[in-house]
């Protein structure tokens, strides 16, 4: 009987106490460790077309990707829907959601933790995308792209690069996610898609807050921009060489925050 793990229904402002001891990640504390959600509109207003859920997944795999939400903080999910101007039921399927894909764990009748990644391990997603996404991009580029693609892909690009300009991380990284799935998908393999959206959701960026900070996010996000200029010109081997330039930046710049890092590289 004891209702398990989530907070139980029809309680979402949880006056019962624990709401207070959960972490939360904006309102007056903004502990100093750059805890302060960095978001636009993305998280304040999520109310759109898609499911709510879905809109809160979303949100939720980018703030987690960006460190928005942080391994070691307890969460509920009536603080987290006040942080997205959601109501808590959405949220807490969500959360569910993102607890079967093992981003996020229950912590019984508290809320829910994230899942902590090592540097070892986000390197093997690294190595993975490099695997995956080089040869493919080199595909998409071999066999041409029309206008119309090469269009959705630039409106992508802006996406991200305007992300960059206003330090909306969580814009940033939904962005990038689909810009690497709609390019990808030009090869026609839906699961080698479904891997990469896995891959990329899996990995933690905690870099990006302190280059946001130093305006240096652009250099890494402005690639894509870059990316879609060789694919549309059929450069395969430019455009392969610039992507595995990209990952190795992704996993340097914008994981550590030290801008101009590449990936260390242990071979080659
Ligand atoms: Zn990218």
């Amino acid at each position: 009987m004891p209702a398990d793990a989530a907070p139980g229904p029809g309680d979402p402002r949880d006056p019962a106490g624990d709401g207070g001891a959960t972490g939360e990640v904006d309102g007056a504390g903004r502990a100093g460790a750059g805890a302060g959600l960095r978001t636009g509109p993305a998280l304040r207003a999520v109310g759109a077309r898609p499911s709510l859920r879905d809109e809160a997944i979303a949100t939720l795999q980018a703030a987690i990707v960006a460190g928005e939400l942080r391994p070691g903080v307890l969460y509920s999910a009536p603080t987290l829907a006040a942080q997205l101007g959601m109501s808590a039921t959405p949220v807490r399927e969500a959360m569910l959601d993102l607890v079967k894909e093992g981003l996020v764990e229950t912590v019984r009748n508290k809320g829910f933790r994230v899942v902590e990644l090592s540097d070892a391990e986000l390197d093997e997603l690294t190595a993975l995308r490099l695997l995956v996404e080089v040869p493919t991009v080199a595909d998409v580029a071999r066999r041409g792209v029309s206008r119309v693609e090469a269009a959705e892909l630039r409106q992508l690009a802006d996406r991200i690069d305007t992300a960059a300009a206003a330090q909306d991380l969580i814009a940033l990284n939904r962005a990038d996610l689909e810009f690497h799935s709609r390019l990808l998908a030009l090869a026609g393999n839906r699961a080698l898609v479904e891997l990469v959206r896995t891959l990329r959701t899996r990995s933690r960026l905690y870099g990006q807050a302190r280059l946001a900070d130093a305006g240096a996010l652009h250099p890494t996000a402005h690639e894509h921009a870059e990316i879609v200029d060789l694919v549309a010109a059929g450069d395969a081997d430019g455009a392969a060489e610039l992507m595995r330039r990209h990952i190795g930046h992704v996993r340097g710049a914008w994981a550590t925050g030290r801008p101009g890092e590449q990936q260390r590289q242990s071979g080659d």
